[in-house]
């Protein structure tokens, strides 16, 4: 048995888990690595917790890789280990129940990675795309492919998370309704195993690893490289938002929307938000977007209606210079055979790096009110189409009735076939299906609580009315939720989970497999 040397210690998050680690085998720190690893308090209060600020573990120590071998090395110790212990890849940390954490561990700070020259790579020929390092921020890529006028085709909403952290989990946005979700546009990966092998795959090579690891939450091997398809980038883009009153006629025009119909010669972006009446009257008096008259026109309008909900389609279209006169007539065509409440269309014209990068600005506005490093208990669901009117009536005009929702709540539609099942991300069986966004924040300490309790409302209406949900950036305490949620994959997730990481190292934050073995 290998020496155990004892660098715990506790974290006493205010609200939540406490966990006591154990130390690490004392040989890893004569590891040609060691001199990266960092056992501080300062470094493992670091990695401690996440942007949801609800769960929180220290890990033993934090490695600071130089390259990925330094990441195999690590990795190949734990697993050759008579003690393997837990190793965390951790992006930019923000997931928001602990996903990114290793207690008793070790933290991969990917991050460490991207002050590395050459890790973002542009191939700019008949099929163009880029090379990007796993840590890399998304806003990195876009700047980088921008250079050579390229871009990637589906964005998060928000461009200040890492390409691995995004593709583990799916990486879903307003335009994977057309090109599917980040994942669906990944043509290789450079893989660690959880033997610490160092794997390049593909669809054609070596892949049943790069199916589990895509929308894999970290369970198979920790990316660092993706090589993601690029387009002509636009310069432009005519950014609109619609207001509605009554929810079936907003999700008939999104689904028009994103129908093939419409979707070949319409919108490049579709989104939705549903805005409860005191989420306007009590929220900020402006946005980024829309300006203190605007959302006194809003809160009218939601005032007006019997729930006090209302719901804006945020949709974008693409242009260039050359481009600008058809995609005004093409605006005016779409937006003709739309039925959003008179009066009620709001545009701004942007350039293409501000729209995609548009809650940079909400988020400086939030840190200025000290309303960013709050905790997120966030509840991400996909719905399907056949059930969202009941998930509405129960949801936003049941147990939000009367309650104080801080935070936004995304609602959109994607399309189900743009999904390849061989992935390991979870989509829900319709055709067309929700995108629900529980994105609140607690304001005050006691806020969580009460949040939890109302997420824990909105996923037991949705059991007691048979609505078969799937949760996006998913969270089980039991290993059953974790059957439950993967379904028929479960088998699939098992079997390579036991070949690419059979001592259950990697990504223990997320509590599918108790580890390590
Ligand atoms: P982390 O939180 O660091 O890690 C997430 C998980 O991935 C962990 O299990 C970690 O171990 C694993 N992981 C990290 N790096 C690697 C790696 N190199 N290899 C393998 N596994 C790894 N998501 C969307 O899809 N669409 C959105 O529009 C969207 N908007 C968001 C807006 C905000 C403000 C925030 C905070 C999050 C948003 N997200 C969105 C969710 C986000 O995509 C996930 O939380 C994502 O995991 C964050 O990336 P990260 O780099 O912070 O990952």
């Amino acid at each position: 048995m290998a020496a155990r040397c004892s660098i715990a210690f506790m974290i006493m998050a205010s609200c939540l888990s406490v966990v006591v680690s154990g130390g690490l085998p004392g040989d890893l720190f004569a590891l040609s690595v060691a001199s990266k690893l960092r056992v501080d308090r300062n470094s493992t209060a670091r990695a401690s917790s996440d942007f949801g600020r609800i769960v929180a573990a220290a890990p033993e120590a934090v490695l600071h890789p130089a390259t990925p071998a330094d990441i195999a090395e690590l990795v190949r110790f734990s697993a050759s280990s008579p003690s393997p212990f837990p190793v965390a890849p951790r992006g930019q940390g923000h997931s928001a129940r602990g996903q990114s954490l290793a207690p008793g561990g070790v933290v991969v700070d990917m991050r460490a990675l991207a002050s590395r020259r050459g890790r973002v790579n542009v191939s700019a020929g008949a099929a163009p795309y880029v090379d990007a390092g796993g840590e890399q921020l998304w806003v990195d890529v876009l700047r980088a492919t921008l250079e050579h006028g390229l871009a990637p085709r589906v964005w998060t909403d928000y461009l200040r998370i890492t390409v691995a952290g995004t593709l583990s989990n799916a990486g879903i946005g307003g335009q994977a309704f057309r090109h599917g979700p980040q994942i669906a546009n990944v043509l290789e990966l450079d893989v660690i195993t959880g033997t610490g092998d160092m794997v390049t795959c593909s669809r054609d090579k070596d892949s049943d690893l790069f199916f589990a690891v895509l929308g894999g939450l970290g369970q198979f091997g920790i990316i660092t490289r993706a090589r993601i398809g690029l387009m002509p980038a636009p310069k432009r883009v005519r950014w609109v938002r619609l207001a509605y009153s009554d929810v079936a006629t907003f999700t008939k025009d999104q689904e028009l929307l994103i129908s093939k119909r419409a979707s070949e010669a319409g919108f490049d972006y579709v989104e939705g938000q549903v805005q409860l009446n005191r989420t306007l009257t009590e929220g900020p008096k402006s946005t980024p977007f829309f300006s203190s008259s605007d959302i006194g026109r809003l809160a009218g309008l939601a005032s007006k209606s019997e729930s006090g909900v209302i719901y804006v389609i945020e949709c974008a279209m693409y242009y260039n210079e050359s481009t600008s006169t058809t995609m005004d007539q093409k605006l005016e065509s779409i937006l003709g055979q739309l039925s959003f409440e008179e009066g009620f269309v709001f545009t701004k014209d942007v350039r293409y790096v501000q729209f995609l990068d548009r809650v940079r600005e909400e988020e400086r506005v939030l840190r200025s009110i000290g309303m960013w490093d709050v905790p997120h208990p966030w509840l991400n669901l996909f719905v399907p189409r056949s059930r969202i009117l009941d998930f509405d009536a129960g949801v936003f005009k049941g147990v939000f009735a009367g309650a104080n929702p801080v935070g936004v709540i995304l609602m959109y539609p994607m399309n189900r076939n743009m999904w390849d099942d061989r992935m390991m991300a979870v989509a829900s069986d319709n055709d067309v299906f929700y995108a629900v966004g529980l994105l609140r924040s607690a304001v005050v300490v006691d806020d969580v609580e009460r949040l939890e309790k109302e997420n824990e409302a909105v996923l037991a209406f949705c059991h007691n009315e048979d609505i078969e949900c799937k949760q996006y950036l998913p969270y089980y305490t039991s290993q059953d939720g974790w059957q439950r949620h993967f379904g028929a994959k479960w088998s699939r997730v098992a079997d390579l989970k036991a070949k690419y990481d059979p001592h259950r190292i990697l990504s223990p934050g997320q509590r599918i497999f108790s580890s390590p073995a």
